[in-house]
C-alpha cells in the first residue's frame, strides 16, 4: 500500500487551517462521497474546506451532505482562483493527474502548495508531498475509511453524516457490490452499517433515480445504436450530435449506460463513443484480465482502471470507431495469450 506522510500531514495541519479539495471533472459518486466525507471530516475538527469540482455532479447526487456548498470550477472560475490561492494544502481525491482537473489544475499547477493525494486510480503521481494510494481498492472513500481509521479511534465510524458519505461511494464504484469487492471491503461495510445510515434509501437514490427521458434514451441505444462483435466477445454503443439534439441529452443523461453492454452473455469489453461538439468521448468497461486503461492510454489518450477506463479522440467519430475497431483484435489477442 504505498502512503507518505500521513502522520506528519496531522501535525502540518495542526497549524495549516485552510484545505482545498478537489475532485475530477463530471464526479461521480465516488468523486463526492470522498470529498464531502473528507470535507466533513475536518469541518468538525475546525478547518476551513472547500470542496471543488471542475463541472456540475449529476441531479441524484444532489441530496448529499454538504454538496449545496461546493464549488463548480466552470461557473464560478474567480471564486475558485481566489480558494486556490489562499489553500494551505489541496487534496486531489479519485483522480491521479492535474489533467483529469483541466484548467482548474493549471491554476493549481503554478503554486507550491502541499498536496495530499488519496486515489485508487492506476499509475497515481507520487511526487506528492502527502499520499495513500491503491489501485486495487474498490474506491476512493475506502481509501478515506483507511484513513480516518489510521487518525482516528473509530468513533468516526458512529458518524451518520461521514458514514453516508463513504457508503455512497463504495456502492457507486462497485456497482453496488458486484465488482471490486472483497472480504475487506465488507468488513468495512459491515462496521459501517451500525451506524443508523438508511441504506436501502442511498442505494435507491444511486441506483432507481433515472428520468423517463434517461430510460428512452437506454432503449434506443440498445435498439440502434448496439453493435455486437461477438468474436472479440465486444460490444458497441454510438451516439452522433444529432441524437444528442434529438434526445435532449444533458450532462449525466448516458452515465451508465456502457455498462448495460457488458449483460450480454460472453461479451468482455463494452465501448460507448459519444460524439461530443468539439471531440469524441470513450467511456469503456471490461471483466476479466481485459485491460481497458491500457487501451484507452494507448490509442485514446486516457487511462482509468483495469476495467472501467476512458479517453477522447480528436478527428470524429467514425475515426474514433474506426480506430478502436482497428486495435481491438491485437488487444483481444494479447490479453489472452497472457
Ligand atoms: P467514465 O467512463 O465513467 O467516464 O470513466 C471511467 C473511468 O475512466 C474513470 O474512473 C476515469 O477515471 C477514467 N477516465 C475516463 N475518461 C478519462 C480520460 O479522458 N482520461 C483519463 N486519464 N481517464 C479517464
Ligand atoms: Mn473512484
Amino acid at each position: 500500500m504505498p502512503e507518505k506522510g500521513l502522520h506528519d500531514l496531522q501535525d502540518f495541519l495542526k497549524k495549516n487551517r485552510k484545505i482545498f479539495i478537489a475532485s475530477h471533472r463530471n464526479p461521480d459518486g465516488d468523486a463526492l462521497g470522498s470529498s464531502l466525507g473528507l470535507a466533513w471530516y475536518w469541518k468538525g475538527q475546525g478547518h476551513e474546506v472547500t470542496v471543488v469540482y471542475p463541472s456540475a455532479y449529476p441531479q441524484n447526487f444532489d441530496w448529499m451532505p454538504g454538496v449545496d456548498e461546493v464549488l463548480i470550477f466552470d461557473d464560478q472560475e474567480d471564486q475558485v482562483v481566489d480558494k486556490i490561492k489562499s489553500a494551505d494544502l489541496f487534496v486531489f481525491v479519485d483522480f491521479n493527474h492535474l489533467s483529469r482537473i483541466d484548467k482548474m489544475g493549471e491554476a493549481m499547477a503554478e503554486l507550491e502548495t502541499p498536496v495530499f493525494l488519496i486515489d485508487h486510480h492506476l499509475e497515481p503521481d507520487l511526487s506528492h508531498e502527502y499520499y495513500y494510494v491503491d489501485p486495487t481498492a474498490s474506491s476512493t472513500a475506502d481509501l478515506v475509511f483507511d484513513v480516518l481509521t489510521r487518525w482516528e479511534n473509530k468513533e468516526f465510524l458512529e458518524d451518520p453524516v461521514l458514514t453516508t458519505c463513504l457508503y455512497t461511494g463504495i456502492v457507486t464504484d462497485t456497482g453496488t457490490f458486484a465488482h471490486n469487492t472483497s472480504s475487506s471491503l465488507f468488513g468495512k461495510v459491515s462496521k459501517m452499517l451500525l451506524c443508523p445510515i438508511d441504506h436501502i434509501a442511498i442505494q435507491n437514490k444511486i441506483n432507481n433515480s433515472l428520468t423517463e427521458k434517461q430510460l428512452s434514451l437506454l432503449g434506443f441505444c440498445l435498439h440502434h445504436r448496439l453493435q455486437v462483435m461477438p468474436e472479440y466477445k465486444t460490444g458497441i454503443i454510438f451516439l452522433t450530435k444529432s441524437d444528442f439534439a434529438k434526445f435532449d441529452i444533458e450532462r449525466g443523461d448516458t452515465e451508465g449506460i456502457v455498462n448495460y453492454i457488458l449483460k450480454i452473455n460472453n461479451i468482455k469489453i463494452a465501448a460507448f463513443f459519444t460524439q461530443q461538439p468539439t471531440i469524441v468521448k470513450l467511456s469503456l468497461r471490461s471483466v476479466d484480465d481485459y485491460n481497458v486503461a491500457d487501451l484507452a492510454k494507448t490509442h485514446f489518450n486516457g487511462g482509468g482502471h483495469k476495467n472501467a477506463a476512458g479517453g477522447s479522440h480528436y478527428k470524429g467519430l467514425k475515426s474514433a470507431m474506426d480506430l478502436f475497431k482497428k486495435v481491438l483484435p491485437e488487444f483481444v489477442n494479447n490479453q489472452t495469450n497472457e
